[in-house]
């Protein structure tokens, strides 16, 4: 997938989202998304911990390596959607921060 098609989805999934935020101010709509990014953060926390072993033997009994990937993409999805809605150009801020960080090596 590329960043153009993952992109679209977002605008997609944005407006489907909406439909549950009908009538919610703009301020707590990003409160929630910012406190849902930081749960899917923390799933992610939850899954990188079972994958090395380092979780209580209960959850590692119940955990399913296809796991992570579901939760990297969580995240991912979850912060391009508060991006959205405090309309930052996320290409853009990518681009930036790519050339920045390669500046650092040379
Ligand atoms: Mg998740």
């Amino acid at each position: 997938m590329e960043l153009k098609d993952l992109l679209k989805f977002i605008e997609i999934e944005n407006k489907r989202l909406r439909t549950y935020y009908h009538n919610t101010d703009e301020d707590k709509i990003i409160l929630a998304q910012t406190v849902k990014l930081t749960e899917e953060l923390g799933e992610l926390c939850s899954e990188v911990l079972a994958h090395k072993s380092l979780q209580r033997k209960q959850k590692l009994e119940n955990h399913d390596k296809e796991n992570i990937q579901e939760e990297f993409a969580d995240v991912i999805i979850t912060a391009l959607l508060l991006a959205k809605t405090m309309n930052v150009d996320i290409e853009k801020a990518l681009e930036n921060k790519v050339k920045k960080i390669n500046k650092r090596y040379t």
